[in-house]
């Protein structure tokens, strides 16, 4: 029974016996079926949310539901890394780097893509961003040699960088890796600032209110 009760188990959050479960696939017909355990998978998608989805998806024209696949399809296969900062881009420069209006001088240092997102919300920045791919978390097998840090060194020694601003999130993880960073780029003559001021320690910049973001972007103050 092993493996069948591996797949009911699976099937829609519910521990199904093996009879059930072909029951309800065969409510739903198996590719109904199939499109309810994709939605499932999605966070914070209960078990009715994806019922509901799945059969708004049914209903929906035919144009409708297509348009949703190409846009699934689009990102996956559209979306590649900016070669000059790896935030996400669909060119190999992204519009941030090539923005001539961004004063390049100023590089702004984060954990995620995401994180770029959060602080061009607050329509405050002017600077150009480095996107780390993460933290240094040596428990979890996470070393300076997975992140981007090389390439940021490798711009900041290319000379025209003034400030490099540490937005990693105010928590042990982003703090310890502003920190390293800091320690290899303070030699090139940089100036290192830290985002901090109204950013509560133990937050992310993900979850930070625009408010919050804009005073820490004005309050940053130079790392020592
Ligand atoms: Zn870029």
């Amino acid at each position: 029974m092993g493996g069948s009760l591996k797949r009911s188990t699976r099937f829609r959050g519910h521990k199904l016996g093996d009879g059930l479960w072909v029951i309800m696939n065969d409510i739903y017909t198996a590719s109904l079926s199939r499109l309810i355990e994709e939605f499932e998978k999605l966070p914070g998608i209960g078990p009715k949310t994806a019922e509901r989805l799945a059969f708004h998806i049914l209903k929906a024209e035919p144009r409708e539901a297509m348009a949703l696949a190409d846009a699934i399809k689009d990102v996956k296969n559209k979306i590649k890394r900016c070669e000059i900062c790896t935030g996400l881009s669909e060119q190999a420069v992204c519009q941030i780097c090539s923005d001539p209006r961004r004063d390049k001088s100023l590089i702004c240092v984060v954990e995620q893509p995401k994180d770029v997102i959060s602080l061009e919300k607050t329509g405050a920045c002017k600077w150009v961003y480095h996107v780390l791919g993460g933290h240094i978390a040596p428990l979890e097998g996470i070393e300076p040699g997975d992140l981007t840090i090389d390439k940021l060194v490798e711009r900041v020694r290319e000379g025209s960088v003034k400030e490099v601003i540490m937005a990693t999130n105010p928590n042990m993880a982003g703090d310890g890796t502003a920190l390293y960073i800091s320690s290899l780029l303070r030699a090139m003559g940089v100036k290192i600032t830290r985002l901090a001021r109204g950013l509560p320690t133990g937050s992310t910049i993900e979850y930070a209110s625009g408010k919050m973001l804009t005073d820490a972007i004005i309050g940053r103050q130079e790392l020592e």
